[in-house]
Formats: structure tokens, sequence, C-alpha cells
């Protein structure tokens, strides 16, 4: 970019990474993004990681697509044989007029032929539009994003238990604990600038509890690390549980003033005595001694987590354990205390409160309730239907079965981020039509009938919610490349022409239909933010900035009463055989962002991190016979991938570590499909796989 330091203007955002939600400084030189700094957000203080201070150039890309796209008469089958770069042998350029119409003339009129993936890197705004255009477009539910992939399992049993799926507390408030867990989250590389909180925090002398089957950058600043056997998440935290049950450690007052089901959850622990699950955890009865007295006996204390622990098909079980654990030594809704799913994309919160999942309309209200239907016929003119729909993975296997046809997606990538790719991409293939809206031409849009360029999040209005349930005005810095246009107005000129009658003439009109039907929206308006950057939700006044911890008086449930939901041992789906020996799991590295459609295209990101790799312990490359920097072969029941190791102390003997936003090496080739049966989210963290020694892809 040249000389960085010299800028025209500066306008301040979000950045579009992560949960963390940091505001950043975009300066802009012409028409060019130059330079991004950290500025005095809630949430970051000024602070950035690599992503938000290097990451952004992807926005200027030469792959940037400008002008609406259609699939040629003579396009060769679909499959994933599209040049991002020279598309022209399977696309052809359209202008806005006919990409609309062919888009709009293949999904009107199909009722539950149609399906629509909207993503969590979308504006709150975008989001609201997107699934109302589902359900009043097409009459039904079947609209979904990432969540499901990444905290579905979270919010399952945070519903169920607490009334609420977003944080209790926010990350900032590990400032006022003195004991914090960290449990199947690794934020130096995920949560960038959360991690200096926390480590800031054990500086100070807070105790740190790091629990995960990886070993990682926080344990330097741990009071306890414990490397427990993966898929093993229930029983260490039943244990935990059963030693501050059995020693009398609880806080009475508490679970009689504010829980229900406590005598259940007592009975069920008496099984779970440490020195019988030693085997299983992988961790000695002592060391859980030791962690359940220092959490019980903490003044205040918070629970972390993140995919380690949802993505399972016991994911919403190990979930119900931690909000348990909470409850039991009374730490919810007090300052430092709190239960706190660390998000994962910029937007997962603010995509899923405003309904772009298929059981529950904007702020959680559920499809099924009639109440709540007769509020959206007033407000839409016409009913919801009552009947939940199909989530991420059960609508492409519903494309499989010929019940779904058509699909509207929206900033997603299945072909990289569903489980067992080569289902997810013969299903995209199999579709009668499908109407990509993307700022890239993704992996998906390999497969779209018609493709329409949309605007990065430096070139739009919108606004977030991070992991603080913090709403924050993004905001524009240049305009969008070529004919790209904004979002939600793609998105509405869709609706018009498959019937709908809308007329927004800016997403603040949105904004104010959305504070219609969502009370979280109470005292946040588009105008305070506008002016303030941030309001978190609740917000009890006009003036108030926002509740940073909730439940200290009640629960949004029966009663007021937060429930215990006690969870029984269910073993992963695929365990290792004589076949297939080893545990895959897989995750982010810090400089790649999730299918890497963005970091990838980031100078500095991809010369960070050029190469598809994974990690394996030093003793599994001697055995293998590779030497670091070799390459391995990773095969399960699904699928095979060839690429680069590196040798990993903290990885366990038996496993591999696989970092998923390598196309060449993708890891969700290789990665089970089972479900989560009340989140239904996908075991990504666990599948049995073969490693051998290779020679380079
Ligand atoms: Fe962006 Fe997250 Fe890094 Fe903050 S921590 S700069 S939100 S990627």
């Amino acid at each position: 970019e040249g000389d960085s330091a010299a800028f025209d203007r500066e306008v301040q955002s979000v950045c579009p990474f992560c949960g963390v939600g940091c505001q950043i400084s975009l300066k802009v030189r012409g028409d060019r993004v130059v330079k991004v700094d950290g500025v005095n957000g809630p949430a970051n203080e000024g602070r950035l990681c690599v992503k938000g201070r290097f990451g952004f150039d992807y926005i200027h890309h030469p792959h940037r697509l400008t002008r609406p796209l259609i699939r040629r008469d003579d396009a060769p089958a679909k499959g994933l044989n599209v040049d991002p770069g020279d598309w022209s042998g399977v696309f052809r350029e359209a202008t806005w007029e006919e990409a609309l119409d062919r888009a709009a003339d293949g999904l009107r009129g199909r009722g539950q032929q149609v399906a629509g993936f909207g993503s969590a890197k979308c504006s709150n705004e975008e989001a609201y539009l997107f699934q109302k255009f589902i359900r009043q477009g097409f009459g039904h539910n079947n609209v979904d994003h990432c969540t499901r992939l990444c905290h579905a399992s979270s919010v399952a049993a945070l519903i169920e238990n607490v009334g609420s799926g977003a944080v209790t507390a926010t990350f900032n408030e590990i400032e006022n604990a003195d004991v914090a867990i960290v449990i199947g989250a690794n934020p130096v590389e995920n949560h960038p600038v959360a991690a200096t909180y926390f480590k800031q925090f054990a500086k100070r002398g807070g105790k740190l509890i790091v629990m995960d089957p990886r070993g990682q950058a926080l344990k330097r600043h741990a009071s306890h690390m414990l490397q427990f056997r993966p898929g093993a998440d229930v029983a260490l935290l039943n244990s935990i549980m059963h030693v501050i049950a059995d020693e009398g450690l609880v806080d009475r007052q508490y679970i009689a003033a504010m829980t229900e089901n406590w005598e259940a959850e007592r009975e069920h622990l008496k099984g779970f005595a440490p020195e019988g699950l030693e085997g299983l955890t992988g961790i000695d009865a002592d060391t859980i001694r030791d962690v359940a007295r220092t959490f019980a006996g903490a003044r205040s204390a918070m629970i972390f987590w993140g995919m380690g622990v949802s993505q399972h098909i016991h994911g919403t079980d190990n979930s119900r354990c931690l909000i348990s654990l909470a409850l039991m030594c009374g730490q919810v809704g007090r300052p430092g205390s709190g239960l706190h799913p660390l998000r994962g994309q910029n937007n997962v919160q603010g995509a899923s409160d405003a309904g772009m999942i298929p059981m529950f309309l904007p702020d959680y209200a559920p499809v099924g309730s009639a109440e709540v239907r007769q509020r959206y016929a007033d407000l839409w003119g016409e009913e919801p239907l009552a009947e939940k729909g199909l989530t991420v993975t059960e609508i492409l296997d519903a494309v499989h079965a010929g019940d779904i046809r058509a699909m509207y997606i929206l900033g997603e990538n299945p072909a990289m981020s569903d489980p067992n790719l080569d289902h997810a991409r013969a299903a995209l293939a199999k579709l009668d039509h499908l109407v990509v809206q993307d700022i890239f031409l993704t992996e998906t849009a390999n497969y779209a009938d018609v493709i329409l360029p949309a605007s990065a999040f430096a070139e739009k209005t919108g606004t977030v919610t991070n992991t603080n349930r913090q709403v924050q005005m993004g905001r524009p810095a240049t305009p969008p490349p070529g004919e790209a246009r904004e979002d939600w107005t793609i998105t509405q000129e869709l609706a018009r022409r498959c019937g709908l009658d809308w007329a927004y003439t800016h997403p603040r009109d949105v904004f104010a239909e959305m504070k219609r039907v969502m009370p979280s929206l109470d005292n946040i308006t588009w105008d305070r933010l506008e002016a303030e950057g941030a309001v978190t939700y609740p917000s009890l006044s006009p003036d108030d900035p926002g509740q940073a911890i909730v439940f200290a008086d009640g629960f949004p449930r029966p009663e007021g009463r937060a429930r215990f939901t006690p969870a029984s041992i269910i073993p992963p789906d695929e365990v290792p055989d004589a076949e297939y020996p080893m545990v895959l799991t897989t995750g982010r590295q810090l400089e790649h962002w999730h299918t890497g459609s963005m970091t990838r295209r980031s100078k500095v990101l991809d010369a960070m991190e050029p190469e598809a790799n994974c990690s394996l312990h030093p003793s599994t490359l001697r055995r293998l016979g590779v030497p670091a920097g070799g390459h391995v072969r990773l095969t399960t029941r699904r699928g095979t991938v060839t690429l680069m190791a590196r040798e990993d102390r903290a990885i366990a003997p038996d496993m591999v570590f696989l970092p998923f936003a390598y196309v060449e090496a993708a890891a969700n080739l290789l990665t089970n499909p089972a479900l989560d049966p009340y989140g239904k989210i996908p075991e990504f963290k666990f599948s049995a796989v073969r490693v051998e020694a290779a020679e380079a892809a």
C-alpha cells in the first residue's frame, strides 16, 4: 500500500473477524483503506490482534467480484472447477437487472423447495432481512447460518437452563474475578484481544484454570492446566462437581433461592468420583479435587468456553455441565462471575438474535408459539409457519433427498465449512438453482447459477453484536468495487421480485422494524449507536450504556429460576480402532479466518501462514519417520488429505490438529457429520483418523 501513514480521512468501524468485536479506525486514502488502528471500544480499549491490524487488505484484492455473473449455457458440469481469478469459461457477466431476474425466477413460487443460508458476517439488519425473506417469501423456517457449526449446542443449553442464549457477563468482567476457567477454547489464537485480558487477570494473581485436550499458549499463565483426553468433558466436569457436592462446598443459599432440580443433579453426581474416572479423563483425582476446591472457594468466578466444548455430539451436555458448575457455586449475576461462551464470528451473536435460525424468530421467540406468530402476522402481513425449519446440515441432506431444490446463500461457504464436504459439495451440485451473494467467487460460488457481487464490511453501514452483547455501529469507509452493492439492497431486490412489498431506504429503517419485535433492543436506537458507537443489551434506560452482568435478581425462566440438567457420559460417535487409530481435531489458527476466503487474500496473513499444515507430537512424527515440515496423509472414513506436518509438543501423541482454512487440504473432507441431538452441531472436534507418511501433494 506504499506509505500507509498518509491518509485523507479516518472512519470508525468494527473488526470483521472474531466475536471480540474490536473497534477500529480505518485510514483511507482515495478509495483505499491503507491502515487500521485500534480505538477505544468497550471490548478492546485500543488493542488489536494481527488479523484486525493487518488483515484488512482483502477488501482490495483483484479477485473481488465487481459485476453480477450468470452460469454460461455451455459451462462444464457443476463442481469445484472455477479459478476465482478467471471464471470466464464457466460464468458470463450480466447486468444487475438480468441477474436479479434470473436469481428470483429460480426461487419464486417454490415454497418448501427453497432454503437459505445467511452468514454471521452479515450485519444485524442484513440478517433480519435475510430470515424475513425466507420466512415471508417462502412460508417456512428453512433458514440457518454458521452458528449451527459453532455454538448452537451452547445456546441450546443456555436457553434451556438460564433462559437466554447470550453471555451472562462480558469477558472484560474477568478483571473483577479471582478464579476463571477457560475450557475447550484457545483464546490466544482465536480471541486474541480477549486473551490479553485473561493474561492480565493471571498477572495480578487471578487463578486461571485452563482445560483442553491440546496444550496452548495460555498454559504459561495458568495456575492449573488440565490436558484431558478428548471427548471426556462430561466425565471431567461431573467429577469436579462431584467433589464440590461431596465436600459440601456448594452455595446452598443460592441454590435454594435461584435454581431448580438441584436434588436430581446432586444425586446424579454421586456416580462421578474422580478416582474412578482417571482412566477416562487422563487427569488424576488429586488435581480434580484441587480444581474443585479452587473454583468452589472463589469469591467471584467466571467460566469461558469455545468450540472444544460445543462441537461434539454431547456438546449440549458439555455446556449443561458448565452451567451447573456455575450455579452450584452461585457464580452468576455478580461482578466477576458468569458464563461466557466465546462467540466465534464477528456477528454470530447478532445474526442469531435477529432470527437467522430455523427454530426461533428474532430474540429467540419460538416459531411454535401462536402468540409469537400472531405478532409477526400483524407486522409482516402473514403468519410464519409453526413448524421448525431444517438446520444447515439437515438442509443439505434434504437436497440429496430431493426435497430442497433451490438455495439462496449469502456470505456462507458450505462447500468448505460443512462436515463431510464430498456430501455437501454433491448437494450443491444437485440443486436446480443456486444463488450466491458474496464478495469473492468462493468454493460455494463454484456451484452457483447466479452470483451477486456484495460489499465487504468497510463498504457498508450496519450494526453488529459481539460476544459481550455489545451492539456496535459499522460504518462505510470506501465504496464497493465496480458494480458491487450493499447486501441489504440485494436481498430487498430479490424480495421484491419474489412478490414482497419491501421499501426500506436505509439500514436504519430495518433496525427500526427490528426494535418492534426485539425487546433486547429497548433503549438502543440508531441515533445512539451513531453517537456512542456501542451499547450493550439489555440497556435499561436511554442513557444506560447497558448491563455488563445480567441475572442478578433472577432468570428469564419459570419462577425466575435457573435449572440444573444432569448430563451422562456419551462416547464420541466414532471411536479410534485398528484401522483409524488416532483422534483428529480441527480448529482455527491465529492468522487465518474460517474458510480462508478473506485472510488467504491478505498479504501479511498469507505470508505468515502460506501453506496447509497439521500438528503432530514429535514422538508421532518419529514413529512415522517423518521430519518436522515433512508431509503426512490423513485418512478418515470420509476422505483423505495430504499436507505438511508441524512438530507440536502441545498435541497428545495420539492426536492430530488440523486447521480448516485451506482448500487444498480441506479439513472437512475428513470430519464426522454426526450431530448433537439438541444443538444439531456436528462433531468437528473428534474423528477417528489414520496418519501415514506421504510425499508432498
Ligand atoms: Fe479482530 Fe478479534 Fe483480533 Fe479483535 S481479537 S482485532 S475482533 S480478530
